[in-house]
């Protein structure tokens, strides 16, 4: 009798968190080691990939956290029979390269599909993973009853199993396509290219430039050997935008699919759920006049539309760029809608220990503000007095006199532009998983794409000849 599918093979999440100093550099430069890994020890034929590698941007707001907060995952088919020799070339991995140094904790994990009945457990923890605070108990509680193999055991299982949980959801995604060298100090990214890499592509690329500063942005300042990541919305600009970039000497490239520009940590919560650590999207009424502090940062406090005793302080940074400047109009009463991170506050400033760092600021409806005016004389158009109370109003310059005169009630405009109602930072202030304004309308759902290796590694040797015909 012949061996059925489901005999031979096996369907295994791969997850590996804080390996920041891994060799050197970078989470996802564990991909690259792997695959070239698999390449030597002849294992790709026994390998499928059953979707791109996943970098998985996980909650901003946790203290505890790797460098830029990214985590990585793989999705593979594997040949029963080489099922350990795929776990012995993991630990190799991490044995030979990792160099142990204070604070990280790096995690490995292996899950078999077989074994997770619960998906919803999964999409669960994926939203809590970008938005709350994950014990490492409850992910080892998971990985229990998922029969997952821990193959390096620090806190980064939490974020392993994130990376993990990110293949469980239908949501947006974006790509990166990252390159890489070890001799990255060598490496000349050109301006021009850039720029015209930004201007051919976009808004199907995104943040590879500030608008303001004209800074480049896609060569990161973490150094060797990720010498620069292009952001966009599937694999086919990205490969685009490389071949306009044209960069030299680059050695290899990969391309992820990410949760990265989704905005997947802007869960709409009530003031009531705000907790420390936890990101959000909290609708409310301004209760008090912004504070604005010394430099330009805003304060101000909302309050629950239903329930107006519960309160939320807001800070507005001048690294939201428009949004601060906007937030410094707001005037009581004003609805807005403001997403960030919560972060503890000294009881220093207001009653709360809790302080709403926003990285959105949406105008919802601005009250309308009025100011009261005695109203001008009929006769001469000089402002008339008032006799008292209810008594009318007289003009002190041709004396007439009008009992029935009232105060008039003039509409100030609000210096707000009501056709603008949504801010988020600068390009360069934006945290990794912020969704653009320029990806408002590209979002769709992605889902497991299976691919063959060469549709997202590539070694690039031959750029090195392409620069010269520049
Ligand atoms: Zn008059």
């Amino acid at each position: 009798m012949s061996k059925s599918y489901n005999d031979e093979y096996d369907h295994v999440y791969i997850g590996v968190d804080d390996l920041d100093d891994f060799y050197f550099g970078c989470t996802t430069y564990f991909v690259k080691l792997f695959i070239e890994k698999l390449s030597s020890s002849n294992m790709l034929t026994n390998i499928a990939f059953l979707d791109y590698p996943r970098l998985v941007r996980m909650n901003p707001a946790v203290p505890f956290k790797t460098r830029g907060n990214g985590a990585v995952s793989l999705f593979l088919r594997v040949k029963k029979d080489s099922e350990d020799k795929l776990i012995s070339i993991l630990k190799d991995l991490v044995q030979n390269y990792y160099e142990e140094s204070f604070g990280r904790e790096p995690g490995i994990i292996l899950l078999s599909e077989n074994n997770i009945h619960d998906h919803g457990i999964m999409r669960d923890y994926y939203w809590k993973a970008v938005s709350d605070v994950i014990l490492i108990d409850h992910a080892l509680r998971l990985l229990k009853k998922f029969n997952a193999k821990i193959l390096s055991h620090g806190r980064g299982i939490v974020g392993a199993l994130g990376a993990v949980s990110n293949f469980f959801i239908e949501g947006d995604c974006t790509y990166e396509l990252i390159g890489y060298s070890e001799r990255s100090s060598e490496i000349m990214i050109s301006k021009e290219r850039v720029i015209l890499m930004d201007k051919l592509t976009r808004p199907y690329t995104f943040n590879n430039i500030d608008p303001d500063h004209k800074k480049i942005l896609i060569t990161p300042s973490l150094g060797k050997p990720v010498v620069f990541g292009i952001r966009g919305e599937d694999p086919k600009i990205l490969m685009k935008a490389l071949e306009i970039l044209r960069p030299a000497n680059i050695e290899s490239t990969l391309i992820f699919k990410t949760n990265q520009g989704t905005d997947h940590h802007m869960i709409p919560r009530k003031i009531s759920e705000a907790r420390i650590y936890r990101t959000g999207l909290f609708e409310g009424v301004v209760s008090k006049r912004p504070y604005i502090a010394y430099g330009g940062d805003v304060f101000l406090e909302i309050k629950d539309p239903e329930d107006p005793d519960l309160r939320l302080e807001v800070a507005i940074y001048k690294e939201l760029g428009e949004g601060n400047v906007v937030a410094r109009e707001l005037r009581e009463g004003d609805i807005i809608r403001v997403g960030g991170s919560i972060k503890p506050l000294a009881r220093l400033y207001g009653s709360s220990d809790m302080l709403l760092n926003a990285e959105v600021l949406e105008i919802i409806d601005l009250k309308k503000i009025f100011i009261q005016k005695n109203p001008s004389c009929p006769r001469c158009g000089s402002t008339m007095k008032s006799m008292g109370r209810d008594k009318g109003f007289k003009c002190p310059k041709c004396g007439y006199k009008d009992p029935f005169a009232k105060k008039i009630y003039i509409e100030v405009p609000r210096n707000i532009d009501v056709d603008k109602k949504i801010f988020k930072p600068p390009p360069r202030n934006m945290k990794h998983l912020t969704k653009p304004v320029s990806r408002y309308g590209l979002e769709k759902i992605c889902r497991k794409d299976p691919v063959s290796l060469k549709n997202f590694y590539n070694i690039h040797k031959f750029m090195r000849n392409l620069m010269i015909k520049i």
